[in-house]
């Protein structure tokens, strides 16, 4: 916690972001907190003002703390109903996004997030619109069949378009999962829950 090294300015801009209150309770004095705990990362979006007690009783306790993926949407885009319970499980649904690489080849895998996460989100208050925007940006693409050539083996032309296809999908995951994350996040806003 050597937050003394942490650039004026970056330390001005960021209390004033913030309105030099606690991020979470808007309780005041915040300490600058870490968000991936390494105290030499001072990027603006790696720092987070906390109160005392949202920082070392909850944030520096293990068994307290919010999770690091968590803590860093929270830090993107403030909703406080990010930290609510109910988020919980439209969160753990889209970590696979944080995760996804351009090299990934777990093309089947993926398409299977994403449907799951699709589907859980219907239900949920405009999840039917979210939903579906969501498709439109990440939804699988339709491919062709493995179709046998007549010698019994996988018809290479057919296998070549499949792998294009499938590169091209993750391509598409890695380019709009920020934007997934933000339909997600606005979607909170109409949930009975939320700032409730
Ligand atoms: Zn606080
Ligand atoms: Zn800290």
């Amino acid at each position: 916690m050597s937050r003394e090294n942490i650039p004026k300015k970056i330390k001005e801009a960021l209390l004033d972001e913030y309105d030099h209150r606690c991020a979470i309770c808007g309780g005041d004095r915040p300490h600058l907190h870490h968000v991936d705990e390494n105290p030499s990362n001072n990027d603006i979006y790696n720092l987070l003002p906390l109160c005392p007690n949202c920082h070392l009783r909850d944030q520096h306790n293990p068994t307290r703390r919010i999770d690091l993926q968590k803590l860093k949407i929270f830090r993107i885009y403030k909703d406080p109903s990010i930290l609510r319970p109910q988020f919980h499980p439209i969160y753990t649904r889209q970590l696979f996004l944080a995760e996804i690489e351009v090299s990934d080849d777990q093309i089947e895998f993926l398409e299977q997030q994403v449907k799951e996460l699709i589907e859980f989100i219907s239900s949920f208050e405009m999840g039917e619109f979210y939903s579906k925007r969501i498709h439109e940006l990440v939804g699988p693409t339709k491919k062709p069949m493995i179709i046998r050539s007549l010698t019994g083996g996988p018809d290479p032309k057919a296998d070549k378009r499949r792998k294009e296809i499938n590169r091209d999908y993750r391509q598409k995951l890695f380019e709009n999962k920020a934007a997934v994350l933000e339909l997600l996040v606005e979607m909170l806003r109409y949930q009975s829950w939320a700032n409730a």
